[in-house]
């Protein structure tokens, strides 16, 4: 007989992660509370990872969010830019019809 995997902490496993391999227990395996349907409430779903491994997919995906907002906001600004650009171009040519 195979012996039974152990988590890190020693108690035995009940899973592997998929993105590290390790072993996990249960209070180990990474866990989210997350509606699974429409109707239903939030409740736990047990994740295929570890804890470590899915505080450090949240992280990541936490940076992505931040930089995605902040290229956002770059793109917002370099759009007003190009919209004062154009109409102060405009009144510099004498296009009449347009008031900053
Ligand atoms: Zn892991
Ligand atoms: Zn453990």
């Amino acid at each position: 007989m195979a012996e039974a995997a152990l988590c890190w902490c020693g108690v035995i496993a009940v899973g592997r992660c998929t993105d590290c391999g390790r072993a996990f227990c249960t209070s180990h395996q990474a866990a989210e509370n997350q509606a699974i349907g429409w109707h239903s409430p939030p409740s736990w779903v047990l994740l295929p990872m570890c804890i470590d491994c899915r505080a450090r997919q949240r992280a990541q995906a936490d940076q992505a969010q931040r930089a995605a907002v902040v290229a956002q906001q770059a793109v917002r600004a370099a759009r007003a830019d190009a919209a004062r650009l154009f109409v102060e171009a405009m009144l510099a040519a004498g296009s009449p019809g347009i008031s900053s």
